[in-house]
């Protein structure tokens, strides 16, 4: 006969959240990868693990919408402004050779695994891989990374032309990442391939030309990624112009040209005052669950996956606190249901729900890390000993 152990519930007491109407202050109970219900006063009896959250506001786990996650251990290379990607790519492989091998003498496992924990630390629970899928995102990987995808890394750098097709499945594809006539004409050039669809999600988009903007189809997406722009254009895109015609989703882009984590990128795109914090808000959760796919994600509601992130309480909206948080304000990262980042105070749920896990230190505060992550860090800085600035949460 087999023992079925049944894992407790959780119990988020007293936190503060966004609901239809607004913020609310209430409970919020998870079981298993789901939370089932929100509301006021709810039983916290027999099977349940109460978590205290009084000092909280509850936010659904953050998606970033680009990061090529093999990437992670790079520093920012590049002596820009360039004109384009290819001119940004030529010069770094110049100039940079010696530290891009560096880099690239850590194993791709482990850089693939500190590419999700910088996610993690920054409050992200489902990443968009730009690179191929690897096998390490389906087991014991810090973040959900979205399977159900086509890719071609862009027009005039992709090796192979038969993956620059849209088909069934979300369409990504690096475009018009530049200033020039290069990158302007790059949009028009996706059209006449036919690979301009509904189901196209195009990144950067910085030279794009309002008149190409009629090709356009209903349901195409754009991903922001700001400092990354800044960092190799010293200019964004048009986020106003281009939001008529496509959904946009925020994205970092990888360590290789953006400006810190998740976080930072959300500063980042706050800062250019392009977008109203609403409309940020739907780039960072609704609109990239929906552009993706991904069910019961992007939003805290009854019967949604638990992708949960609590922070420190600071102002009245819930996602006021969000503005100036760093990895230290995250109190808790649930991601479906399991804990992976946190606040010692619930070491429990991370006893009961997230084992194995280390104790890390963070801006003074210590914090829980689900999984092996320090070895992984040992490993990297056998390496790499130049990453140790780089791999403390
Ligand atoms: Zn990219």
């Amino acid at each position: 006969m087999r023992l079925a152990f049944r894992k407790p519930s959780v119990l988020l007491s007293d936190v503060t959240f966004c609901g239809t109407e607004g913020a609310h202050r209430g409970d919020i109970k998870i079981r298993a990868n789901k939370i089932v219900s929100m509301s006021r006063n709810l039983d916290g009896s027999k099977g349940t693990l109460r978590a205290e959250a009084a000092d909280a506001v509850a936010l659904p786990g953050l998606v970033n919408s680009h990061d090529h996650l093999d990437f992670s251990l790079f520093p920012n290379l590049g002596h820009g402004p360039y004109a384009n990607y290819i001119e940004w790519g030529d010069d770094i492989w110049q100039r940079d050779k010696s530290e891009i091998e560096a880099v690239l003498r850590v194993p791709m496992r482990d850089r693939l695994l500190w590419g999700g924990y910088r996610n993690l630390f920054a409050g992200v629970t489902t990443v968009v891989h730009h690179n191929p899928y690897f096998a390490a995102f389906d087991r014991d990987y810090p973040v959900r990374v979205v399977k159900d995808y086509d890719w071609a890394h862009s027009l005039d750098l992709e090796k192979e032309r038969s993956h620059i097709r849209a088909g069934r499945r979300p369409f990504i594809i690096h475009l018009a990442e530049g200033t020039d006539a290069l990158a302007r004409d790059e949009l028009d050039r996706l059209h006449a391939l036919g690979a301009l669809t509904s189901k196209t999600i195009i990144v950067h988009g910085i030279a794009i030309q309002k008149e190409s903007l009629d090709n356009v189809p209903k349901g195409a997406g754009l991903v922001w990624c700001p400092s990354s722009n800044q960092f190799l254009f010293g200019q964004t895109a048009d986020i106003k112009t281009l939001a008529t015609r496509f959904r946009i989703a925020l994205g970092s882009d990888s360590p290789l040209t953006s400006k810190g984590n998740f976080l930072d990128e959300i500063r980042s795109a706050r800062a250019t005052g392009i977008a109203t914090d609403r409309e940020l808000i739907a780039m960072i959760t609704q609109t990239p669950a929906s552009l993706f796919g991904l069910q019961g994600l992007g939003n805290l509601e009854e019967g949604g996956i638990a992708d949960v992130l609590l922070l420190d309480r600071q102002g009245t909206d819930p996602w006021e606190s969000l503005w100036p948080a760093t990895q230290r304000n995250i109190q808790l990262v649930l991601k479906a249901g399991k804990p992976m980042y946190g606040d010692e105070r619930f070491e429990p749920l991370f006893e009961a729900l997230g084992r194995p896990y280390d104790r890390v230190n963070c801006e003074g505060r210590v914090k829980l890390v689900g999984g092996k992550f320090a070895k992984l860090v040992e490993r990297i800085e056998r390496v790499l000993p130049e990453a140790r600035r780089k791999i403390s949460p």
